[in-house]
């Protein structure tokens, strides 16, 4: 679904409506590009119709949002899912289990230091509601099927908050004014709450290059931006804006798109992955491993934007297994021809285990061991890799890898 928030312009102050996934904000009244930032995840509000003499008696009632793919690995094999749902993290007679519709059905309200009333507690696990969300019993299938790894990857969970007006006797629904419960039914729970946390209040940054100062390039729900005067690239860390390692592949003449992945270098001691040779051993790949790739630290090559479950394990796992045949990488240059990275590294972590398992010829050899496998010694530099232009389809000549047009667009409303 698509979320539609209402957001002030932080330097004229005028509305400005957009995308909940897009994290670079631009003014079309003032032309101010600013980056969003926040110590955690983002908290909106549906928009409550109540008298300004009301609202300070306000009770908002806290839901989780989780929209991005849940990935099981069982001994039936890998599943996948999507899903984009809001649930109750306060549950209560009354207030209903899940937000349904409304989320999309009007503009949300980000909260902000001005934002009255107060707040119920998330008093249920995120773990627990996103378990509950994914419906991973259905999910792994028949009774009995084992469960070695599960990842939840894409968009971080948000809040959006309910509000509830309190009256003598009856806690009220403040978007349709609907009463939804008597006030003796829910005597034991804690409804006290507490203010607006400043902790919650979003940060705007400047989207200027912090080496040199020039103007930073970048679309709305693009993650990283590029400083084309000085070749940069960055994220939007808990300090800022951060540096972030980022190479190319250059590719011939013929290339029409650069596609970024995150490449991952890790250590899985405790199934025995060191280097890409071992890797292609413990996976039973057909072939001959080459004497060099046992030299060759394991990387992991992670879509850096945003794919259907499906497309995204077979993109990760052509790319890692086929890895030796990419030319050398060199140092970034910014190109008009970047796609926008979607996907951040912190998620695309999330998924090493899962390319693994897409990447295994014998399951058996590598399935039960995820479990207890961590992951040591982690780097990740964002290596942009061409793509040339085939009919309906975008392929990297050296690993093979096809994305069809159409699914690369049907990522970006992902
Ligand atoms: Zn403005
Ligand atoms: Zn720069």
């Amino acid at each position: 679904m698509k979320i539609r928030v209402e957001q002030p312009c932080p330097q004229c102050g005028g509305l400005i409506t957009l995308q909940a996934s897009d994290r670079l904000l631009t003014c079309p009244y003032c032309g101010v590009r600013n980056f969003l930032q926040a110590n955690g995840p983002f908290r909106y509000g549906l928009p409550g119709k109540v008298d300004t003499a009301e609202q300070d008696r306000l009770l908002h009632a806290p839901y989780l949002r989780f929209k991005g793919n849940i990935f099981l690995v069982t001994d039936a094999g890998i599943s996948y899912r999507v899903v984009d749902t809001t649930r109750d993290g306060f549950p209560m007679p009354g207030l209903p289990p899940s937000l349904g519709m409304r989320p999309q059905a009007m503009k949300l309200v980000r909260l902000n230091t001005e934002s009255r009333g107060r707040f119920l507690r998330l008093s249920v696990k995120a773990k627990v509601i996103l378990d509950k969300a994914a419906r991973i019993n259905d999910l792994s299938g028949k009774r009995g099927n084992e469960l070695y790894h599960r990842a939840y990857i894409g968009e971080n969970v948000s809040f959006i908050y309910l509000p509830l007006l309190r009256t003598d006797d009856m806690l009220v629904d403040a978007v349709t004014g609907r009463p939804l419960v008597a006030l003796e039914k829910i005597a034991s729970f804690p409804l006290k709450g507490a203010p607006f946390n400043p902790r919650w209040q979003i940060n705007f940054l400047a989207t200027l290059c912090p080496r040199c100062g020039w103007s930073l390039d970048g679309e709305g729900d693009c993650l990283v931006l590029t400083c084309s005067n000085c070749d940069t690239a960055w994220q939007v860390g808990a300090a800022g804006l951060e540096r972030i390692s980022c190479k190319i592949v250059s590719g011939g003449a013929d290339t029409s798109i650069y596609l970024g992945f995150w490449k991952i270098s890790v250590h899985l001691p405790s199934m025995k992955i060191w280097s890409f040779a071992d890797f292609m051993e413990r996976t039973n790949q057909p072939g001959i491993i080459r004497r060099q790739w046992h030299d060759r630290v394991m990387n992991f090559w992670i879509p850096a934007f945003k794919l259907r479950p499906k497309i995204f394990l077979r993109a990760g796992r052509q790319v890692t297994i086929n890895q030796w045949r990419l030319d050398d990488e060199q140092e970034m240059h910014v190109l008009p021809s970047l796609y926008p990275v979607t996907l951040p590294s912190l998620e695309a972590r999330q998924a090493l285990k899962v390319i693994l398992a897409a990447s295994a010829a014998s399951p058996k050899k590598v399935f039960p061991y995820l479990h207890g496998a961590h992951a040591e010694n982690i780097s990740s530099t964002l290596v942009f890799l061409p793509f040339i232009d085939q009919n309906h389809d975008w392929v990297q000549p050296q690993t093979g890898t096809v994305i069809a047009k159409s699914i690369l667009r049907f990522g970006r409303s992902l």
